[in-house]
């Protein structure tokens, strides 16, 4: 069990992904491409771009080909792709550009059904297939442990589930392991517990975590989770996100609002406040309206020194 705080950690933008896909605007395809850009411009190293789902499931997604297509390559940039079976991986892979896959293990039945419409034996059998060709590919593998604080339809969730679920998932192969409170119910003590007893059982996986900010623990959770030993937050510009398939999923925690309190706290991020901040603004205008995060609201802290003439 760790306490300290690291002297960095990675933030993956997640928000033109679980940002977007679940937001009832459809933001034009040149929108979506420029806030990448934007995002990749403030410094962000890993960037969750898109999803390869079904365009009738998730109609916001549906221009994933054309966004990767526009941005190309971004220098310094890993960009990954979010994807659920092995027809949204070929898509994935046929897309060319991207660094990294995403894939998604739902802890409980009722959730992988609605999530993946599969059982959470068939959808880790479907792992075992994308894995294998994803590392034959050369991408970069993380999977998501879903629903690892509590879930939308059966409730509480035993620790004992999630560290087995992790363990098969990375017995069958990945690069790093997140865990995910896709519905936002963790609190950092939950944090804690699960990030700890998944750390004993796969000792030295790298650790990712991703928290929704819906009862407003979302930062003191990202906080715990950095002092557990997990080295990667997922975050979206302006607290903006949700889940299409997880009622009453509110946002994920901001990534302006992250690197506010990890500047303040010492610990680096490679990101430029400033630059998180004017892209939020920007957003808010293409999207013309405001959005979850605070710190782009309020004023700069500590204020800027005024420049001598
Ligand atoms: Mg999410």
């Amino acid at each position: 069990m760790e306490h300290a705080r690291p002297r960095s950690v990675d933030i993956v933008e997640v928000g033109p992904r679980d940002g977007l896909q679940n937001d009832r605007q459809l933001l034009p395809t040149p929108v979506k491409i420029a806030l990448i850009r934007r995002l990749a411009a403030a410094g962000l190293t890993r960037i969750e771009a898109t999803s390869f789902v079904h365009p009738k499931r998730v109609p916001q997604m549906a221009d994933a080909e054309a966004v990767l297509a526009g941005l190309g390559d971004l220098p310094g940039v890993r960009l990954s792709g979010l994807v659920l079976n092995e027809r949204g991986f070929d898509r994935a892979l046929a897309a060319g550009v991207l660094h990294e896959i995403t894939f998604a293990a739902v802890t409980s039945e009722t959730f992988s059904q609605r999530n993946q419409g599969a059982s959470v034996r068939e959808n880790l059998e479907t792992w075992r297939t994308i894995s294998r060709r994803a590392g034959e590919a050369g991408l970069f593998r993380s999977i998501t442990i879903a629903a690892a604080f509590g879930c939308p339809f059966e409730g509480e969730v035993p620790v004992a589930r999630v560290v087995e679920l992790a363990r098969a998932a990375a017995e069958i192969g990945t690069d790093e392991l997140s865990l995910a409170d896709t519905i936002g119910v963790g609190t950092p003590r939950d944090v804690e517990d699960r990030f700890g007893a998944v750390a004993e059982a796969l000792p030295g996986m790298p650790l990712r975590a991703h928290f929704h900010n819906t009862r407003n623990t979302g930062y003191a959770n990202a906080d715990a989770a950095i002092r557990s030993g997990v080295r990667a937050l997922d975050s979206s510009l302006g607290g903006i996100g949700g889940c299409p398939f997880a009622p009453e999923a509110t946002g994920n925690i901001g990534t302006e609002d992250l690197v506010y309190m990890l500047d303040r706290a010492g610990v680096r991020s490679g990101l430029s406040f400033d630059e998180l901040r004017a892209t939020t603004l920007w957003l808010e205008e293409q999207m013309s309206r405001r959005l979850p995060a605070q710190t782009a609201h309020v004023s700069p802290f500590p204020p800027p020194v005024a420049q001598a003439a």
